[in-house]
Formats: structure tokens, C-alpha cells, sequence
């Protein structure tokens, strides 16, 4: 259920409201960074206690009391009308700008990690992602160099200046990546892992969230509201392609996805080119695409020597062919009306 206020209401007023959801036992969540207020009211609905939300059309200020169909509410536009922009260590994501997040797949060395952040930074990627906590698909294969893997690459973003993303595959690890990260990501094995969404919700470290190999639209959004409901606005949603019977590709980008969760969330949404493709002959235009679509932002594979790669080589872009590729962004940028 949501109350929304009077564009007027007056922070008292709004208090008002709130207290009192609270004194009935549900839990009250005020959309941040909007005029006109609305507030969520979360909690198992009985009769009992829907017959007395009534009582909140008589307080000063509220306009409506609507009772809302669908399943998530924080991360719905009824809540939050607008768009959703982060400020991420003094970069936006989400608002006109888009966001490239780019570097290798793992965390491999020191002078490895540094190397690539400063090639990326060279040419205008604000956000530098490596992976020290993989999850691969083989147990023996190599599963990042751990918090080893988490040091280097704070080093690589001391030495550039990038934010720095990173998975955190586990609960108990959530502590000591949130330590180094500026921003948590989930990987798409772990979408539905709804103890370590809930526990990365309560560190309020923003997160991008990628979407399930084979999950819905709806499901992720889900996800979103797990988090969410711990309040932390802060997410980030990443298609990253889907499991369907094509297997000329490693998965199927979901264009559609872009459109469908702009219209149903207000949060910001990234493409993830490279293991969309899985192949860094198709990265660049599926990135375009994704631009063109109305996505805030990008997530690529980025190696040194994509030959030698510990993990992903074959879909990782070498720096040249990075570089090319922000010029090609900045142009499709531009024809939609966004900044790259
Ligand atoms: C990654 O970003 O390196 C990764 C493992 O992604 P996904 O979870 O989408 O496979
Ligand atoms: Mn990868």
C-alpha cells in the first residue's frame, strides 16, 4: 500500500503519517529525493489491519491511499516517479550521463589490475570492476585471488582515481568486500541468493544486481525489492543476457529488458555486453544497442592480453578495441539525447 502525500504536506505532517504506520506495526519507507512525497507501507496486510489503514485519508496532507497490484513497491514508479540517480563517489548513474564500468573479468595481479584501470581511465570509463570472489562454473577452475585479489584492486583505484565494483558471492565475505568496494555486485548465480541480497541490503554500499541466467524481468526486480526493503535504495539492475535454446552465443542479450524496466522501476539499468555475447567480436554492437535502448550504463569486459586471461578471455576487449568503442558510445550517446 502506498500513501501519498499533498505535494503541500509539510514535513510534520508527513511525520504524522509515518509515526502512525509504524504504531499499527508496519514498517514505513518515504521515497528519497522527490518532491512530492509517497509512502510505502510494508508488512503482511490482514484484514484487521487494512480496515484501520483506512483511518489515513482523514490525516492533514495525504492526498490518496492506493492499494498497489503488483508485487514490488520500493523499486515501483508509484513510489518513486522519477528516475533514480546515485551519486557514487561523486559519479551519477542513472541520470543523463552513461556510466562505463569497465576492467578485466578477475583480479589477476597487481601490475595486471593497474595497468588496465589506467588504460580504461585514458579513455573514460568512470567505474573499474575485477573480480577477486568468482564464481565459476568448474571447481577447478580459477577462483580469484580472494582478498589479495580485493587489495590490488584498491590499489588500481587509488592509483586512477576509479570507484572500484567488485562480486561478492557469499555471505560471510560481504563484510570484508564491502571494506574495499565502492560498489557490490551480485552475479547472476546468486539473483535469487535471498540471504546474501538481504544481508549486502543492510550494508547500504550501492549494488549492481545482475539477472539471473534463467530469471524473469519480474524476478529481478524482486531481487531489487529484497535489498531494498532493507534500505538500501542504492541498486543498480544488469541484464546480462538469458539462457534460451540459441547457442551461437554463450547467452541471449534481452534488449527488451531495458524498455521493460524503465517502465516498471525507477532504478537505473546497465547492459553487460560481454557475457551477454560471451564473444568480443559482438561486445561492441550490443553495446551500442543497449545505449541506443535507453540503458544508464555498461558493464565491459576489459584485458591487457585478453589471450592469457585467467577467466573470460574471449569476450574481454583489448584497450584499442576499448577505445574505439567509447567513440562509437559517445556518438550513439549523443543521438539519443544522453552523455557518455
Ligand atoms: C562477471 O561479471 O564477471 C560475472 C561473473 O558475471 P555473471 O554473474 O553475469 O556471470
Ligand atoms: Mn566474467
Amino acid at each position: 500500500m502506498f500513501i501519498v502525500m499533498q505535494r503541500q504536506a509539510t514535513p510534520e505532517q508527513v511525520k504524522t503519517v509515518r509515526d502512525d504506520i509504524q504504531r499499527i506495526g508496519f514498517r514505513p519507507f518515504i521515497n528519497p529525493g522527490v518532491e512530492r512525497k509517497v509512502i510505502a507501507v510494508l508488512g503482511e496486510l490482514d484484514a484487521k489491519k487494512a480496515a484501520l489503514l483506512e483511518h489515513f485519508y482523514s490525516f492533514p496532507g495525504v492526498e490518496r491511499v492506493d492499494l498497489i497490484s503488483h508485487l514490488w513497491k520500493l523499486a515501483s514508479r508509484e513510489y518513486h516517479p522519477s528516475d533514480s540517480v546515485f551519486d557514487i563517489a561523486g559519479i551519477k548513474i542513472g541520470g543523463e550521463a552513461i556510466a562505463v564500468i569497465a576492467g578485466p573479468c578477475s583480479v589477476e595481479s597487481e601490475a595486471q589490475i593497474i595497468e588496465v584501470a589506467e588504460k580504461v581511465k585514458a579513455e573514460g570509463a568512470q567505474f573499474l570492476r575485477g573480480g577477486a570472489f568468482k564464481p565459476r562454473t568448474s571447481p577447478y577452475a580459477f577462483q580469484g585471488l580472494g582478498e589479495d585479489g580485493l587489495k590490488f584492486l584498491a590499489k588500481a583505484g587509488e592509483v586512477t582515481g576509479l570507484p572500484i565494483v567488485t562480486e561478492v558471492m557469499d555471505t560471510a565475505d560481504v563484510e570484508l568486500v564491502a571494506s574495499y568496494a565502492n560498489v557490490l555486485q551480485i552475479g547472476t548465480r546468486n539473483m535469487q541468493n535471498y540471504s546474501l541480497l538481504k544481508r549486502v541490503g543492510q550494508t547500504g554500499k550501492p549494488v549492481i544486481l545482475k539477472r539471473g541466467q534463467g530469471c524473469k524481468i519480474r524476478d529481478l526486480i524482486m531481487s531489487a525489492e529484497y535489498m531494498m526493503a532493507e534500505g538500501n535504495e542504492k541498486v543498480i539492475l544488469c541484464e546480462r543476457g538469458i539462457t534460451t535454446f540459441e547457442d551461437s552465443t554463450r547467452n541471449t542479450t534481452d534488449i527488451n529488458a531495458i524498455p521493460v524496466l524503465k517502465h516498471w522501476t525507477h532504478l537505473p539499468i546497465i547492459l553487460d555486453p560481454s557475457h551477454a555475447t560471451g564473444d568480443w567480436r559482438y561486445v561492441a554492437s550490443v553495446s551500442r544497442a543497449a545505449v541506443a535502448a535507453g540503458a544508464d550504463g555498461l558493464l565491459i569486459e576489459v584485458h591487457n592480453n585478453p589471450k592469457h586471461a585467467l577467466c573470460d578471455g574471449a569476450q574481454s576487449l583489448r584497450p584499442e578495441q576499448f577505445k574505439d568503442l567509447m567513440e562509437q558510445l559517445s556518438r550513439v550517446s549523443q543521438a539519443v539525447g544522453r552523455t557518455l
